[in-house]
């Protein structure tokens, strides 16, 4: 080494303690004539690594200096024939895999990288120390090798899926309200005589549905009257027993006897006229009516004018419809998910775009043994009288339906220094580092309710190769430049 080759060493040394950094001497070469072969060399090495990931070291220095070696240094040169052999080799096995550790510097915040093609600020390889320093719904760029790499990897994309429909959902059947059914038969042998009730029909509380001329109403008719009189009697005979204990006259013990006497015979008045009631005893004694229980519909009606009916007969089905039951049966692994008092919304395919609110309140205390399925049952309101009963349909929590709350696969979300990120696809070689929020797991989904919209391709095959890209990216700034 002659004398003035030491010089300039010691000069190029002097600048790189004065704030150049003393790898920049080592990427950006000497100053000297060569300088436009370099600069022609650049150009090659930006086209030879957009066929490959490059990525180096985020460097914020703005200086003269740095926007000067930003021009120059690109890359370290006896690595780049390398390089490229590699590039035109294809490297099969990882096309991911490109550029060296070292590479260009940055001129300006906003400044496109010119390995990337991507702003600086954005580039997740370039600059990847910001990484960790996004927030939900924040990215930065990840630029692929050549157009065809993710094809080769095998990265794959899917949309996320609306959180209604990921996840488990259990199936489910609506049913009647079984507290607010009834089965309404005729009490006594008769005849249809008259059926005011139409099929469809909604009935108010204590609407007359049916007529049943009944003989042994007149019985029963009779009954009453006898009970009533028994009582009547009864009662007189205590009044006066009660007059002569007073007056010293009869004895304590026969009085007793016969407010006993009374008593009973006015609870069998009560009982004969309760019964009446029941039967629909009509004032006339040969006529039973039949009178809706509760408000409802009329579901079913077997009632036939003229027909004749046994006790027990049936003769309508009444329900309200206000409120209908859905029969849940959810797998062993829904057991946290299936709670008395959860809510739930069900949709139905044969109601699409719909969902109902519904509120489980009752839980099998044993799982099928046959099935491993647990049986829940939860009210589902049905005002708007949509939903009928035998419907299937979907069930899964209302916790769920958070707005915007989507799902992706969970082989899609990936971890950097322990925060979740996803890859978004961009374009054929450009993906987005995403910092997103997961919210709960089931099997085979993540939820995202902050960080990803409808319209993102999601990475969800090889998106580890991605992750890895970006760590070896991270791993290179931190060896090659210090
Ligand atoms: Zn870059």
């Amino acid at each position: 080494m002659n004398l003035a080759k030491r010089l300039i060493f010691f000069l190029l040394t002097l600048a790189a303690l004065a704030g150049v950094g003393l790898g920049t001497y080592f990427l950006t070469g000497p100053s000297s004539p060569a300088q436009a072969a370099s600069e022609d060399r650049e150009q090659n090495n930006v086209k030879n690594e957009s066929a490959g990931v490059s990525h180096g070291h985020g460097d914020e220095a703005s200086t003269a200096a740095g926007k000067a070696r930003k021009h120059n240094g690109h890359k370290d040169d006896g690595d780049a024939p390398d390089e490229e052999m590699d590039h035109e080799a294809g490297s099969p096995d990882s096309p991911l895999k490109g550029g060296g550790h070292a590479a260009h510097k940055h001129r300006e915040p906003d400044a496109i990288c010119p390995e990337h093609n991507v702003p600086e600020a954005e580039d997740a390889l370039c600059n990847s120390e910001r990484v960790p320093l996004m927030r939900a719904g924040e990215g930065m760029k990840v630029r692929l090798a050549f157009s065809g790499a993710a094809e080769k990897v095998g990265i794959a994309t899917v949309l996320p899926l609306p959180a209604d429909k990921a996840g488990a959902t259990w199936p489910g059947q609506v049913v009647f309200n079984r507290n607010r059914l009834a089965r309404l038969s005729s009490l006594s042998a008769g005849t249809v005589q008259r059926v005011m009730a139409r099929l469809g029909g909604h009935v108010q509380k204590g609407t007359l549905l049916a007529e049943i001329a009944a003989p042994e109403a007149a019985g029963l008719k009779g009954e009453l009257a006898a009970a009533e009189s028994r009582r009547a009697l009864a009662e007189t005979v205590y009044l006066r027993e009660k007059d002569l204990l007073s007056r010293g006259i009869t004895s304590r013990h026969e009085f007793h006897q016969a407010e006993a006497e009374f008593r009973e015979a006015q609870s069998a008045a009560t009982r004969a006229r309760q019964q009446a009631r029941d039967y629909g005893l009509s004032g006339n004694g040969s006529t039973l009516q039949v009178r809706a229980p509760f408000a409802g519909t009329v579901v079913e009606r077997t009632a036939v004018p003229g027909e004749a009916v046994a006790p027990g007969t049936h003769l309508f089905t009444l329900a309200d419809l206000s409120t209908l039951w859905i029969e849940i049966s959810a797998p062993e692994d829904a057991l946290p998910e299936v709670q008395p008092g959860r809510g739930v919304m069900a949709s139905f395919p044969g109601l699409p775009g719909r969902t109902f609110q519904g509120k489980i309140f009752w839980i099998a205390p044993a799982l099928d043994e046959r099935t491993r399925m647990l049986k829940a049952l939860a009210e589902i309101d049905n005002r708007e009288g949509v939903l009928r009963s035998g419907l299937f349909g979907d069930i899964r929590p209302a916790g769920r339906m958070a707005i915007g709350n989507l799902a992706v696969p969970a082989e899609a979300l990936q971890s950097i220094n322990g925060q979740p990120y996803v890859f978004v696809r961009l374009a054929d070689d450009l993906f987005e580092l995403r910092r997103v929020t997961p919210s709960r797991r089931t099997t085979g989904s993540v939820f995202i309710p902050e960080g990803v919209g409808p319209r993102d391709e999601i990475v969800s095959v090889q998106a580890f190769a991605l992750k890895s890209e970006v760590l070896r990216a991270r791993l290179g700034a931190s060896c090659a430049d210090h």
